[in-house]
């Protein structure tokens, strides 16, 4: 508050009132009762006699929230899925999505020209579209779990036909598992004289995973990322599981997604943000940890420059004042104010929550001293 009563002010100092006017009559005010009205400042200069130290409140700060969920998504409009391949070390993940990527529409729209923002959108026939991340491996999955992001739909489980079953197969079917996230398992190479699928098949089954030969519900593909052989069979499967998971999402009202990627290029701080709910816009104000946007140019990773971000659109980013971190929740901000507020909240909390973890620290040195 900008004025403050005197009484009010000696109720907040803890003085009684009686003891309060006497004492500021000793500091040099003159003729002052209960209902005298003191400035903001002055109040301060009062505070500090009293051993406080006032903070000057510039206005309530408030955080931005996700919204709730919505309470009938059926009635909702479809979205794409969102899709990670994951597998052990040389079974073909990063040659899977390069021929993906290479054979979406926009790739081949802008003379085969993409760049590497972390994710893609394939768009196949009759408006369907699949998303694929490709933030490196395990660890982006994992670190996004953490923050708890539930940005996959489908894990593609890559499995090499001439090596089979391995240990980062295990460990990518446990992440799947924990993050209740379903899999379909791509069978890859299966070009290669030395493929043995059913070896692979017989070696998913005694790992647990229910794979459709043995009646379970997961859906086996056999592909080849060199030949390209399969691979359309593989996207179908990836709609038809999409299909049965129902996604869908709001297209309208405040957007939210999450920071999948985000660096400093030539063109300045640059963050993918994958849409989750609502759309996105040029202009539009987004928060992300305790660094905020105005969103100057939204880019395809075909560098193709967007007005709009539906949900499950991966697009690159631009505006920001400092970079935010992959793994960061992104929302939607009504304006500059309602952004700025909420950073400053965020920012507050973490050095309070610093202030308080380092007060922890050296009680617990002075402990150990002891
Ligand atoms: P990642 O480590 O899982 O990303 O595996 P890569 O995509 O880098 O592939 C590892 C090696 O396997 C590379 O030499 C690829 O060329 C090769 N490779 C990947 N997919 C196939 C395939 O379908 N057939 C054959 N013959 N080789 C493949
Ligand atoms: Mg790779």
């Amino acid at each position: 508050p900008e004025y403050i009563s005197v009484s009010n002010l000696g109720d907040a100092l803890g003085v009684k009132l009686n003891v309060f006017l006497r004492q500021l009559e000793d500091l040099g005010f003159e003729d002052i009762t209960e209902e005298s009205i003191m400035t903001g400042e002055t109040a301060a200069l009062v505070a500090q006699e009293y051993g406080f130290e006032p903070t000057v409140d510039s206005g309530e700060k408030v955080d931005l929230k996700p919204r709730p969920p919505p309470e009938d998504p059926s009635v909702l409009p479809p979205r794409p899925p969102v899709v990670t391949i994951m597998g052990h070390v040389d079974h073909g993940k990063t040659t899977l999505l390069d021929y993906l990527r290479k054979s979406s529409v926009a790739a081949s729209e802008h003379g085969g020209i993409t760049q590497h923002i972390g994710a893609f959108s394939v768009k196949l026939s009759a408006g369907k579209q699949i998303t694929f991340l490709d933030t490196p491996g395990h660890a982006a999955f994992l670190s996004m779990r953490q923050r708890g992001a539930n940005v996959t739909d489908i894990v593609i489980l890559v499995v090499a036909a001439d090596d089979s079953v391995k240990p980062q197969t295990i460990e990518a079917l446990k992440h799947a598992r924990a993050a209740k996230v379903p899999i379909i398992v791509a069978i890859n190479k299966v070009d290669k004289e030395e493929a043995r699928v059913d070896l692979v098949k017989s070696d998913l089954a005694k790992n647990g995973v229910e794979i459709e030969d043995y009646g379970g519900d997961v859906q086996t593909v056999l592909v080849s990322g060199r030949t390209g052989q399969g691979m359309q069979d593989l996207e179908e499967s990836i709609l038809s599981l999409s299909e049965v998971l129902d996604l869908r999402a709001e297209e309208d009202g405040m957007a939210e997604g999450w920071v999948l990627e985000s660096s400093v290029k030539s063109i300045g701080r640059a963050a993918t943000v994958l849409v989750k709910r609502g759309t996105l816009r040029r202009g539009d104000y987004i928060v992300a940890g305790e660094v905020f946007a105005k969103i100057r140019v939204m880019l395809s990773e075909g560098g193709v420059e967007l007005e709009e971000a539906p949900p499950g659109t991966p697009v690159e980013i631009l505006g920001w004042r400092d970079l935010p971190d992959a793994g960061d929740q992104v929302l939607q901000a009504p304006d500059e104010d309602k952004a700025k507020n909420a950073i400053d909240y965020r920012r507050e909390l973490s050095e309070r929550g610093e202030a308080v973890s380092q007060m922890a620290q050296q009680e617990l040195e002075r402990r150990e001293r002891e």
